[in-house]
This record gives structure tokens, C-alpha cells and sequence, in this order.
């Protein structure tokens, strides 16, 4: 499979002898690269996506999650071009602004909202509103969650294999070097679906005068595949954070507006005192939001919180934005989208048990993967502990070969858009079957 994907993306290869020279390791974020090559990409339309070799796949990368409104969406399209002749940048707030906000209030039951242009600024900054509304310096968050590249989260990420057994020893590890030690001693893990575990660190913390100003999590976990919340586990978060006064913060940065219209706010009926998000929001242009509450954001009105940025609330991305929560990304959408994901978990899981494979499917709204593990993967541990990276890895050349575009790495899942369709749910699920029946022959 790795030989015929390497002839099938030789322009890819040349590509990136030429890209190396200038662009640093030959993309424009490591999160881009793959050996032996990355792909790169002339063009979408839709469901499709189009490499420099001319490769057609049917898209289930979707940009990281970001592309739920399909590529070229033609409502977004026009949004953008009438925006365009009008001035895309001012430095200053334009009534599409305004628009999108009430709408992310609505959908979110969240008052208050201000706009980044990533999801890393807008953890960032959520952070930043937790720690001087409580006053507290501690952070606390999940083990091995993803919540963008700044200094405060990138711990207790991305470790090692052969480290994972050592749980004191990861809860401090910097995700990769030029992160002070000092800024990562104040982030403290917990492992996801363990509210007891918890409450007994956030006790420990702060006997040591060392409380919480925040617990940030994503509701259900995208960066071991999809990892769901156990019944019951975020209303006892919910419950915990109110008990000693700690800010909760919903990074929704993948799961807002890709699984329900009012995002796992909405889907999982558990309010947080702060949402932050990006990627599906800007229908493909670069920007972010965080809401919340009257109390907590408040520290921004009263100018306590520096929350700012040039490009924070960019015409052209709030004008796309609009356009995506107006036309696009409507109530009615999610339910094609669920309609497509249930297709494609179920007939996943069809296959698993006619060959008896040892995985799973699992998804909600467009997300979703087969992961595969032997046993169900509910945090961090387990992941690492279980799942079959061999196969995992198998899995994603076979999808490349038979034009199923799939994020490269084991920790990713797919991304449906509104204007996916039965073909690609048919592709994919021919290919599973021919994986499958290849790997058990
Ligand atoms: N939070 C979560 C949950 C994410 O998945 C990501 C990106 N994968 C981020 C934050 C960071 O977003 P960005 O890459 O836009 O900075």
C-alpha cells in the first residue's frame, strides 16, 4: 500500500523538494507534514479534494474539521465576494459582527462573546478571562488532551509510548522544547471520564493553596479519534467546578457547530461558564470565538482582560461566519449529517463483526472513526495502552489508495460536510470491507 501511494503522489514529492528550500521542513505547520511526503493540494469542490497530481478523494479530513460546509460552498462564496469590494480588513467591529455573536448566543445560551482567529487564541484568552476572574494562576486540564499550541497547554501531550506507565512523570511534560518549565509546572492533568479523580486532585491542589482557576476540557475527546463522555461524567464535572468555584471551560474548538447546531453545549445538555471555538465557525476563513456568562466575561468589559487582536473579528471572516450560521450551517443540516454518520458507523460496524476485527466504530454528529482496540478507549491510558497503531496506520494508506482523504497520524477522525452525500459513504465503507477482508485473508 506505501508503494502505491508513493506512485500515485509523485508531484506531491517533487513539490516538497522544491518547498523545502524556502518553507521550513517544506509546510506551513508541523501538523501538515507526513514521511515520506506530505500531500499537497491544488483545489476543492464540495465532497472533493484535489492533489497536485490530480487525484480526486472524497474529503474526510475536511481541513482538520474545519470544512463542514463542504469546500466552495457557494452561500459562503457569495458572502465573501460581496464583502470584498466593500474592504476586508478595519480594525474595527462591522454589524456581521454583530450578527454573529446574537446567533452564537442563541445556539450557545451563552450572553457574551468576543472573536479570535484561532482556536489556540481563543483557549489562550479563556484562560486568561478563568485567571483573573478567580484570581488563581493553576490550570487544570485533561491528560493527552489537544487544546491549540500555546505555552499554558501544550503539556501532557504527545508523549512517548514507552513513557505513558509513568503518570507523575507525563503530567509535566512539555510538548516539545521552548516551553518554560515554570509555565508547565502550573498545568495539571486529570485523566477524562474520572470526575472522582478530580475532585481529589482539585482538594490536593488546594490544601497546597494551589486551586484551580479553571478546568478546560473538550465534552467529548477529538484527538484519540472520538472519545465520548461516560454518562453522567460532564454533569459531575459541572457539579465539581461550581462546588469550589472554578471557571469551566467547553473548548468546543472541534465539537461547536460539527455535531449540533448549539454545538456538545446543546447535544450533551451541560452549560460551562466559558466556550471557545474556531475552525467550523469561519466556513474556511481563519477565526475563532469564546463566550460566556454575564459574571465571567465581565472581566472583560470592565477592561480587567486585555482580550485583543488585529484580525479579531476580520470582515471577511464575520461575513463568512454569518453567512455559515444564517444559510449554512442550519438546524436542518445536522440532520443530513447525522443521517450520513449513522451510515457510516453502522455499516462500520457491520464489518467489524463479519470479520471479526478487533475495533470499533464510534462518532457523533459528523465526526467519527473506527478505532482500533481490542476494548473500548475512554482517556488517554487506555488509548496508548490499546490501540493498534499497526493497523490504524494500514487503515489510513489503504483510504489514501482508494481516494478516501483521511488527516495522516493516528489521532484524528473524519469530518462529514453538509454536502457529502451517499457516494462517499459507499466509498468508504467498500473500501473498509476490502481492508478488512485483505487483513483477515
Ligand atoms: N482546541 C482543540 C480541541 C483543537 O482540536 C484544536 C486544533 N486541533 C485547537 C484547540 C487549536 O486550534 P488552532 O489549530 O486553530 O489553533
Amino acid at each position: 500500500e506505501e508503494e502505491r501511494l508513493d506512485a500515485n503522489t509523485q508531484a506531491s514529492k517533487h513539490m516538497l523538494e522544491r518547498a523545502e528550500k524556502h518553507l521550513a521542513g517544506g509546510v506551513a505547520s508541523s501538523y501538515q507534514l507526513r514521511d515520506p511526503w506530505p500531500i499537497y493540494i491544488e483545489r476543492g469542490d464540495g465532497q472533493y479534494i484535489y492533489d497536485v497530481d490530480g487525484n480526486e478523494y472524497f474529503d474526510f479530513h475536511n481541513g482538520f474539521g474545519a470544512m463542514v460546509q463542504g469546500h466552495n460552498n457557494p452561500a459562503i462564496g457569495a458572502a465573501v465576494a460581496k464583502r470584498f469590494p466593500l474592504g476586508t480588513h478595519f480594525g474595527a467591529a462591522t454589524e456581521d459582527g454583530i450578527v454573529v455573536a446574537e446567533l452564537l448566543a442563541e445556539r450557545w445560551g451563552l450572553p457574551k462573546w468576543r472573536f479570535t482567529n484561532s482556536g489556540s487564541e481563543s483557549t489562550m484568552d479563556a484562560i486568561r478571562i478563568a485567571r483573573a476572574y478567580t484570581g488563581r494562576d493553576t490550570v487544570m486540564k485533561i491528560f493527552g488532551s489537544y487544546h491549540g499550541h500555546h505555552d499554558t497547554v501544550m503539556v501532557s501531550i504527545g508523549v512517548p509510548y514507552d513513557e505513558i506507565g509513568d503518570r507523575e512523570h507525563y503530567a509535566s511534560l512539555p510538548y516539545g522544547g521552548g516551553i518554560p518549565q515554570a509555565t508547565v509546572e502550573m498545568t495539571i492533568p486529570v485523566p477524562f471520564n474520572d470526575a472522582g479523580a478530580m475532585e481529589r486532585r482539585i482538594i490536593e491542589l488546594d490544601a497546597q493553596g494551589r486551586k484551580p482557576s479553571c478546568v478546560i476540557l473538550e465534552p467529548a475527546m477529538m484527538n484519540l479519534g472520538v472519545v465520548l463522555p461516560e454518562p453522567g461524567y460532564l454533569e459531575a464535572v459541572r457539579e465539581i467546578t461550581n462546588k469550589y468555584g472554578i471557571v469551566l471551560i467547553f473548548d468546543e474548538v472541534k465539537t461547536g457547530l460539527t455535531i449540533a447546531a448549539g454545538g456538545a453545549t446543546e447535544y450533551f445538555g451541560v452549560k460551562p461558564d466559558l466556550v471557545t471555538m474556531a475552525k467550523s465557525l469561519g466556513g474556511g476563513l481563519p477565526t475563532g470565538a469564546i463566550g460566556g456568562s454575564d459574571e465571567v466575561m465581565r472581566v472583560v468589559e470592565d477592561h480587567t482582560v486585555y482580550q485583543v487582536g488585529t484580525y479579531s473579528g476580520n470582515p471577511l471572516s464575520m461575513a463568512a461566519a454569518r453567512a455559515n450560521l444564517e444559510k449554512v450551517l442550519t438546524p436542518q443540516a445536522y440532520q443530513h449529517l447525522d443521517y450520513l454518520n449513522e451510515r457510516l458507523l453502522t455499516g462500520s460496524e457491520a464489518i467489524i463483526a463479519e470479520y471479526n476485527l478487533p475495533g470499533y466504530a464510534v462518532g457523533i454528529g459528523s465526526k467519527g472513526c473506527v478505532t482500533f482496540s481490542p476494548s473500548k478507549i475512554v482517556d488517554y491510558e487506555s488509548y496508548k495502552a490499546t490501540q493498534d497503531v499497526a493497523l490504524t496506520e494500514l487503515a489510513w494508506l489503504f483510504n489514501m489508495n482508494r481516494k478516501i482523504f483521511m488527516t495522516p497520524g493516528r489521532e484524528e477522525e473524519w469530518t462529514l460536510s453538509v454536502v457529502h452525500d451517499d457516494k462517499a459513504v459507499d466509498a468508504y465503507l467498500e473500501c473498509f470491507t476490502e481492508f478488512a477482508h485483505t487483513i483477515t485473508r
